[in-house]
């Protein structure tokens, strides 16, 4: 029988984040399909488990200790091993995050087990745990299973709908961690301002940006500083989060006159990122296979080209506007800002 242990740091003041809710979820999903439960271990300043007392886990352990709270290797890894040893875990499941995908390859290590990242789904067969993940650029999906345990595992979001459920007053078991004496520390946090983050992953459109923005347009003259103005009015109205082809973001490199927001975080693709969002629109791309693999996961996809003939038009896309992206984006802006004002 398997021992199933989800496990998560915890920020102080701050409810479990969505993607941590994400993997609750999945560990409930997994340990009802095995006919198991499972335990929460969570760590931090002051964790708390209320907000998740009705989630159904048998067990509830705690790290607690101001010295858990930045985010921080030895720190981090020190209490999920701590934690994995008190439940007995043989599953232990965390949220794919900068926090556990930095730990979880060496907390494996330290208790004899073996990591896999990236997972996208848990199941059971025959009484036995199987995820599953993507290889090959997201073009082939794989369902394995390990022998080996501890078996620690890292769940993308967006793969469940995240727990939620009524507060309750948890019954938390301290399990006592001696942390190792810390050679770094994290003395504030530089995060570009809300407006300035183009990439939400959260959002419901993906928007792409492709290198005709950048392009002399019919009547002859380039219209980067327009393209700008356009295409940010746009992710302020709709909230969208902000993709683009390899073409685009590469003539910043190459010294060319582009979009200074745009950077390869940016880039969608084969060698780029494969998002998930609801819908997506792609403008100024000509929808070439290295960039529309990354498409893969974007649920209703509409393009808007110039040309009738662009990889869009072959099948690519649910709905080809042919049509200027600068006139239907400035359309569309003034729809949404007469929207927005009532
Ligand atoms: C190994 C390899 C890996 C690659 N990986 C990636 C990757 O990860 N991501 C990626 O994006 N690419 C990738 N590429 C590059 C890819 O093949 C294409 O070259 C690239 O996606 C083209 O970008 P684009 O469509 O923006 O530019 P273009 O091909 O130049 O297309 C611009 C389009 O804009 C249209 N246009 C111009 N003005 C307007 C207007 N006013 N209104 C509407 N439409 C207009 C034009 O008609 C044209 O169709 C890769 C290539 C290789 C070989």
């Amino acid at each position: 029988m398997e021992t199933i242990l989800f496990l998560s740091p915890t920020e102080a003041g701050s409810p479990l984040p969505k993607n941590a809710l994400e993997a609750l979820a999945a560990t409930k999903q997994l340990a009802d399909s095995l006919g198991t439960t499972f335990s929460v271990g969570l760590w931090g300043d002051a964790p708390k488990a209320d907000d998740i007392a009705s989630c159904g886990a048998a067990r509830f352990f705690a790290v607690t200790g101001a010295e858990f709270a930045q985010p921080r290797y030895a720190t981090d890894a020190a209490a999920a091993e701590a934690l994995c040893r008190a439940a007995n875990a043989t599953i232990v499941i965390g949220p794919a995050g900068s926090r556990w995908n930095r730990v979880l390859a060496g907390v494996a290590h330290r208790l004899g087990g073996r990591a896999d990242s990236h997972v996208t789904g848990l199941s059971a067969s025959d009484g036995s745990p199987r995820i599953a993940r993507w290889y090959y650029r997201q073009r082939m999906e794989g369902i394995l299973s390990r022998t080996q345990r501890p078996w620690v595992l890292a769940v993308e979001s967006g793969i469940v709908p995240a727990w939620h459920g009524e507060p309750g007053t948890a019954v938390v078991e301290a399990v006592s961690c001696t942390p190792p004496a810390p050679r770094s520390k994290v003395t504030g946090i530089e995060s570009p301002a809300a407006d300035q983050q183009t990439i939400r992953p959260d959002a419901d459109l993906l928007f792409v940006t492709g290198a005709g923005w950048t392009k002399k347009q019919p009547d002859g003259q380039v219209k980067t500083a327009e393209a700008e103005k356009l295409i940010l009015a746009f992710l302020r109205l709709s909230r969208a989060s902000l993709g683009s082809t390899k073409s685009l973001v590469d003539l910043g490199g190459e010294g060319h006159a582009t979009l200074p927001f745009l950077t390869h975080m940016n880039q969608v693709g084969q060698t780029g990122s494969t998002p998930r969002h609801a819908k997506g629109l792609s403008t100024c791309c000509h929808g070439e296979e290295p960039h529309t693999v990354g498409w893969r996961f974007v649920g209703e996809r509409r393009a808007i080209s110039l040309d009738p003939n662009c990889g869009w038009a072959r099948g690519k896309a649910d709905v080809l506007y042919v049509a200027d992206a600068f006139a239907v984006m400035e359309k569309v802006n003034g729809l949404l800002a007469r929207k927005a004002g009532g």
